[in-house]
């Protein structure tokens, strides 16, 4: 069932997603060669809690973190450690979320550590650009379908592969509510798009397969060939009219 959110809830959604925006506006200052992912986690925290929030994820079935960080061939669900340093080239996945007053918000980007090669920025810019089409997408009348069909068009036509194992989702009280988000089509429209649902769009985009393995810390996905992967998130409601995006400074 797709829960309709009030107004209450959307705005309070919108003060959980500006605190997400915050953090990652954050994140994006600090990140750097030699940096740790900890580091990062812990600045994460801080400026969650500091905001009256909490860091969603933590705790999450047990993800021991504030943030996923993922790196390089990393897909997502990445554990931040003091062992992970940032390298010059690398690209690291950030994915946020925070919990006010029970209502959550929910987004992620991809940043270049440093100087990063043409063909890490070309899929970053293609994952990003994924995102903003699929949130073109998101007004009242249109069918699921439009946002996971225009996902996998913008990666498929410019040479990547969308990642299958893993979607997009619903989200509001709880961190993953219906209808779930595929990046790719299924061959069916799936629900329409009605005002009031609060969808969490997050395009997963390889480089080499579309093929993950999750590794040995139960975690961290990572691409089957060890290739690139990138992820770009953000958490939007359907209106009357535009797409109104909740994650946004
Ligand atoms: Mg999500």
């Amino acid at each position: 069932m797709i829960v309709i959110k009030s107004k209450y809830e959307i705005e309070t959604m919108r003060q959980a997603g500006r605190i997400v925006a915050q953090t990652l506006d954050a994140l994006r200052r600090i990140v750097k060669p030699g940096v740790t992912t900890y580091e990062l986690d812990q600045l994460a925290q801080t400026i969650i809690t500091k905001n009256g929030a909490k860091p969603t994820f933590k705790g999450y079935r047990g993800f021991p973190a504030s943030i996923c960080a993922s790196i390089n061939c990393e897909v997502v669900h990445g554990i931040p450690s003091k062992k992970r340093v940032l390298n010059e080239g690398d690209i690291i996945s950030i994915d946020v979320g925070a919990t006010l007053k029970g209502l959550v918000g929910d987004a992620a980007i991809t940043l270049p550590v440093g100087r990063v090669s043409e063909r890490a920025q070309r899929l970053m810019e293609t994952t990003k650009g994924a995102l903003w089409a699929a949130i073109a997408q998101c007004r009242a009348a249109n069918y699921l379908e439009a946002i996971s069909g225009t996902i996998q068009d913008h990666a498929e036509s410019r040479g990547y592969s969308v990642v299958r194992d893993y979607v997009g989702h619903g989200v509001g009280r709880q961190m993953h509510e219906d209808p779930q988000i595929p990046n790719y089509r299924q061959g069916k429209r799936g629900p329409q798009l009605k005002p009031g649902m609060t969808l969490a769009l997050e395009p997963m985009i390889n480089e080499g397969v579309a093929e993950t393995r999750v590794l040995r810390d139960k975690w961290t996905v990572v691409t089957k060939d060890g290739k690139l992967s990138a992820h770009f998130e953000h958490t939007v409601v359907i209106t009357d009219g535009e797409p109104d995006i909740l994650t946004l400074l």
